[in-house]
């Protein structure tokens, strides 16, 4: 398996320390609001890459961490905490808006078929492990404290622009809002912040240092430490992640462990609509109960996401979406030839699998298997090769075919009606039926091998 490493800057063969176990950490969602498709379509690429490692015969560990605190409106430690500047709009607690958009979370993970990362481990049940991380880098020199709270000293690491290969003098200090001047450098970032005076923070907690938060990025130093070990086989996230996040999260890991953080890095690019980045900060965020509400399903955005490369800058239009639909409308349509007569063709299932391995070259892996219903669409295939293929199809893609339903006993019985009709040249009656099966949401096709039903949506 293939795979660019955003390290090398090449697409290397993908080698985990310990075959068949990978260990693979993406940076999950900050709960302070709806999950929108700018986010849903980052975390569907990673669950695609799961399927590709399974595939592929690998046994992965995914480690998906929930951010629940400490996440600035502004990733350079200044602003308010998202979810505390939420709770107060909403006049709520911090800790009500985290458990509201967790299980936000969760529930659109299950909606969107998603494999199930092994551990979500949220930021606030790890405290002691971040402490403890910020303890050993103030032990080894990495530390200083100023008055807001204890931050790192990017310039005790020397490799700290090789990642992204940053220009540290084009961090301008004034670019950002409450820079605090005491930073020794302007890259300088957050370990732990104190909890401003005379303030009582929803989410607070006793440190060395004094009350307070931890900082974002430390979380998942601490928790790839936590779970995963020194160093991990893949690390992935936004491509966003580069300049500051990712580049943070080296730091911190590297000075502490000695060791390579990841092996590979992987970078989702970013998705457009109407050529600006869709953000929650842009005002343009569409929910999947706003894609419902349009009568379209996860299925179809899951589809829509894996028309792109990853790599690649995808957009978003409602008539890209349509046209995902209508795409999966016809996998559909094929899922549903096992509930009807087969015939006796044998098919060996698309090999995507060839594709998804490159890179994850998802649109060539999708343009095989349209190649390939073509074929089938041609054939009448035995009951097993339709089988073996919704079981191929769901396993890479989770479109969920399988779950795609048989119609009832009743409109079996239209079908047979119409078809007797026909036979008995009741022309009328024939399309008389045909009109009920439409209402009803049915198409029939008359093939040579007799009629074969579809949904029409
Ligand atoms: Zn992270």
């Amino acid at each position: 398996m293939k795979l660019y490493n955003t390290l090398t800057r090449q697409i290397d063969e993908f080698k985990p320390q310990n075959p068949p176990e990978v260990k693979i950490y993406t940076c999950g969602p900050t709960v302070y609001d709806y999950m929108h498709i700018g986010n849903w379509f980052t975390f569907i690429r990673y669950d695609l890459l799961m399927r590709t490692l399974l595939a592929e015969g690998f046994k992965p560990t995914w480690v998906m961490n929930i951010t629940d605190v400490g996440h600035l409106t502004s990733d350079a430690d200044s602003g308010e905490d998202k979810l505390a500047a939420k709770a107060k709009r909403e006049g709520k607690t911090a800790w009500e808006i985290a458990n509201l958009y967790t299980k936000y979370f969760e529930n659109g993970l299950k909606k969107l078929n998603f494999i199930t990362p092994n551990y979500m481990p949220k930021a606030t049940a790890n405290i002691p492990e971040q402490i403890s991380f910020i303890q050993k880098l103030e032990a080894k020199g990495y530390t200083y404290q100023i008055n807001d709270g204890i931050y790192y000293d990017t310039s005790k690491f020397p490799r700290y622009r090789d990642f992204a290969n940053l220009e540290l003098d084009e961090i301008q200090p004034g670019a950002r809002v409450e820079y605090n001047p005491q930073k020794r450098n302007a890259s300088d970032f957050a370990l732990w912040k104190f909890s401003p005076k005379n303030v009582k923070r929803d989410m607070e907690w006793e440190s060395p240092w004094g009350k307070g938060f931890p900082g974002w990025h430390i979380e998942c130093s601490a928790m790839c430490l936590k779970y995963l070990g020194p160093t991990l086989d893949i690390h992935s996230g936004g491509i966003d992640h580069i300049p500051v996040h990712h580049t943070n999260e080296i730091a911190q890991s590297e000075a502490l462990t000695e060791q390579p953080l990841a092996r590979f890095w992987v970078h989702t690019n970013h998705i457009l609509m109407n050529n600006v980045k869709i953000s929650k900060s842009l005002g343009n965020t569409i929910t999947l109960e706003d894609l419902a509400d349009k009568g379209y399903s996860p299925e179809a955005l899951r589809l829509l996401v894996l028309e792109s490369h990853y790599r690649s800058q995808s957009k978003f239009s409602w008539n890209s979406l349509a046209s995902a639909q209508a795409r999966l409308l016809r996998y559909k349509n094929f899922a549903v030839r096992r509930f009807q007569p087969t015939g006796s063709d044998q098919l060996m299932p698309p090999k995507m699998i060839s594709y998804l391995a490159n890179d994850l070259n998802t649109p060539k892996a999708l343009a095989e298997l349209e190649a390939w219903l073509d074929l089938a669409e041609s054939k009448t295939l035995q009951l097993g090769s339709i089988e073996n293929a919704i079981s191929l199809i769901d396993q890479l893609l989770g479109l969920n075919l399988a779950g795609v339903k048989d119609i009832p006993g009743t409109t079996k019985d239209l079908i047979a009606k119409r078809e007797q009709a026909r036979k008995q040249q009741k022309w009328d009656l024939a399309d008389a039926l045909r009109n009920d099966l439409q209402n009803a949401g049915i198409v029939v096709l008359d093939t040579p091998n007799g009629p074969i039903w579809q949904y029409l949506n």
